[in-house]
């Protein structure tokens, strides 16, 4: 579903992408783990195009999406992305944040949005919000709004970048939930996360990043249990 060729990120001289081969298949749950500025928030930005690679190849559903010619709009419609700090608007309500891009960008009537967006506001369990601000919600009830309008636009895929790492630590397991939920329902997902627990539990597979590259990958079970890479093992010494 996601296929990454020899994708390269230059920022001037730094080289933060080094050349990162990787296929991520339809349905497959796929934990990014590794130290701070080892390049995974670049790497999930460079499949969604908020950064334009610098060299290699992405594709999506065997499209080729960085290239010229290529309409942006239509890809991002594949993707779903939740980010650390919510990103929600602040001047409108719950309901409101969740059903302006299907209604814009979508074309779909605001009767229909309506109605989809309080599915999914029960979905993530936040049916008594849809008419309160930003302002007035949790970080956790935040995230969840935040995910319920990525799901809004009906995504292939639903890229997280390290979508608990804001929260207090009490709120980090209800986001979690809403995400093995999804994980459940075969959602296919690329999550950047440093909850070693939840990647443990839901991942099929664990990328491990360091200095720009992906320098092992394996099933929970093969990273977590017996890495093989000294940069794993040396990482994961810290965190587990
Ligand atoms: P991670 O998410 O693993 O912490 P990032 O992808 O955010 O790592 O960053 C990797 C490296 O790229 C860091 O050294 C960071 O400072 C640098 N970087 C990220 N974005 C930019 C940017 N827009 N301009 C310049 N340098 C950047
Ligand atoms: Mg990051």
């Amino acid at each position: 579903m996601i296929e990454v060729n020899n994708l390269t990120k230059e920022f001037g001289k730094l080289k933060v992408l080094r050349g990162i081969t990787e296929t991520i298949r339809e349905n497959e749950v796929v934990c990014v783990i590794g130290p701070s500025g080892s390049g995974k928030s670049t790497f999930l930005r460079c499949i969604n195009l908020l950064e334009t690679p610098t060299s290699g190849e992405i594709y999506i559903d065997g499209e080729q999406i960085n290239k010229k010619d290529v309409d942006i709009n239509k890809i991002r419609k594949k993707l779903g992305m939740v980010f650390q700090n919510f990103n929600l608007f602040p001047h409108m309500t719950t309901l409101e944040n969740i059903t302006i891009s299907p209604i814009r960008v979508n074309k779909i009537s605001k009767a229909e949005a309506e109605k989809s967006g309080a599915e999914l506001l029960q979905m993530v369990g936040l049916q008594d919000k849809a008419g309160v601000f930003p302002a007035s919600l949790s970080g956790g009830q935040k995230q969840r709004a935040a995910i319920a309008r990525a799901l809004a636009m009906k995504p292939e895929i639903m890229l997280f970048d390290e979508p608990t790492s804001a929260l207090d630590p009490e709120m980090v397991g209800e986001v979690l939930q809403v995400m093995k939920d999804l994980a459940h329902r075969g959602m296919t997902m690329v999550i950047v996360t440093h909850e070693m627990g939840f990647a443990k539990e839901v991942a099929d597979r664990v990328l491990f990043m360091d200095e720009g590259m992906i320098v092992e990958q394996g099933t929970p079970e093969e990273i977590f249990g017996n890495p093989q890479n000294e940069r794993t093992k040396n990482f994961l010494s810290k965190v587990l």
